[in-house]
């Protein structure tokens, strides 16, 4: 098969796309021939080394969201399959350890990561286990299909399992050019939330606003929290959403009702913060780390996606052999949601 991979750490130039020997469909498993792959922070991370996930290996095939058809099944899976159109969930917990099986499997200590830390969508065919290809109603292009896991996961995850969202609330989310942003204006919008983004330019809130965003608020040019309290007369906002990390962490606190929640997950700008302990216990704020995704959440997020029509946030879908070029537009920020590779 042709595959984008790399076989040592370093700039986009170490991507090549090269012949890699097909994989083989082992028990419990089919091998999926890929039609498109979204392109994460993660592919850029690791790429650029050290690698971040544990059990990667070099040569390394990229590619955690990825949809296609199943091309071949392994001992045990019912040949029925083959033909079927699936998207994948990469994250395969080990099933077998106490978190496992108390249903805390996003919290598995053992987990591998399709396209993480082993093989996934930038080459044609990829083996999974069979329960991690799940089927994509007819209605669904799979163009649109592979993007879905890995940002609508981590906002569903934020949003309703770790955050509570509740119909009616208000919500604050950064980086309205960012697709985890996206996914979350989307998802909160269907879920009957009124939905506040910020971002550092006039032309990433208009973008957020297209996808449906109640008001957006420029955080190069205006106080943050002042602004969620006047747009909220005077209440602030029930729940936060925070994957950025320090840049906004404070401004998110102060952003909340008394009683509210910051939901946070990243670390795109750092990974520590200084915090002002009186302002978080005086008002009662919840302060909520959000993990992975369990597999039960993410067929939950899926067939929430499949329910209604969902407005793509697919910017550009380039071809594979374009992957360093892609890369390149994914380190300079010239990406506003997603970016797909064609096979
Ligand atoms: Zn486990």
């Amino acid at each position: 098969m042709r595959a984008a991979l790399y076989r040592s750490h370093g700039g986009p130039n170490v991507l090549e796309i090269a012949d890699f020997p097909d994989p083989v469909a082992g028990p419990g498993d089919v091998v999926v021939r890929a039609v498109a792959v979204g392109l994460n922070r993660l592919d850029l991370l690791q790429r650029s080394g050290p690698a971040l996930l544990p059990h990667f290996q070099l040569p390394h095939i990229a590619g955690m969201d990825f949809a296609g058809t199943i091309e071949a099944v392994g001992p045990g899976v019912d040949p029925a399959r083959i033909g079927q159109r699936v998207v994948i969930n990469p994250s395969i917990s080990c099933g077998t350890c106490g978190l496992c099986r108390q249903g805390a499997d996003n919290l598995c200590a053992a987990k591998t990561v399709i396209g993480g830390s082993v093989n996934g969508g930038y080459g044609e065919l990829v083996a999974v286990p069979a329960s991690h290809a799940l089927a994509v109603p007819n209605h669904m292009d799979l163009v649109e299909a592979a993007i879905l896991p890995t940002v609508y996961s981590r906002a569903w995850q934020s949003l309703f399992v770790s955050g509570r969202l509740r119909i009616g609330e208000t919500l604050l989310v950064h980086a309205a050019a960012s697709g985890v942003t996206i996914a979350s204006v989307h998802l909160a919008k269907r879920a009957g939330a009124r939905v506040i983004v910020t971002a550092r330019t006039e032309a990433e809130l208009d973008f957020g606003r297209e996808h449906g965003a109640d008001e957006g608020i420029n955080t190069t040019t205006t106080d943050v929290a002042a602004r969620a309290l006047d747009l909220t007369d005077g209440r602030g906002v029930d729940i936060v959403l925070d994957h950025l990390g320090p840049a906004l962490f404070d401004a998110s606190i102060r952003a909340l009702r008394p009683g509210g929640r910051l939901v946070f997950c990243g670390t795109t700008t750092g990974d520590t913060v200084q915090l002002h302990l009186p302002t978080v216990y005086h008002r009662d704020v919840s302060l909520l780390g959000s993990a992975s995704y369990s597999f039960a959440d993410f067929e939950q997020m899926l067939s929430f996606c499949w329910s209604g029509q969902l407005k793509s946030i697919i910017d550009r879908r380039l071809p594979i052999d374009e992957v360093a070029r892609a890369h390149e537009l994914m380190a300079n920020d010239e990406v506003r949601g997603k970016l797909v590779l064609l096979h």
